[in-house]
């Protein structure tokens, strides 16, 4: 099923939206402080296939204080 990802851009926060089906209308605000100032994130499949836009890649994590970001910018692996 696909899921979308937006990034908020006031705060940054970058989450996943699941939706179902077209008629379940989700309603886009920022999950953190509920900006509705959201852009779409490519998958990382886009990412792969070299898309352009800053060429950094976030990804949310579930860490033990909960959700955080990571950034990982493409280049050698070190
Ligand atoms: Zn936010």
């Amino acid at each position: 099923m696909p899921i979308f990802e937006f990034k908020c851009s006031t705060c940054q926060e970058v989450f996943e939206l699941l939706l179902m089906n077209d008629k379940d209308k989700v309603e886009l605000i920022c999950p953190k402080c509920n900006s509705e100032e959201l852009e779409r994130v490519m998958s990382a499949t886009h990412y792969a296939m070299g898309a352009a836009g800053g060429g950094m890649k976030s990804q949310t994590r579930t860490c033990p204080s909960g959700s955080c970001t990571t950034y990982e910018v493409p280049g050698p692996a070190s």
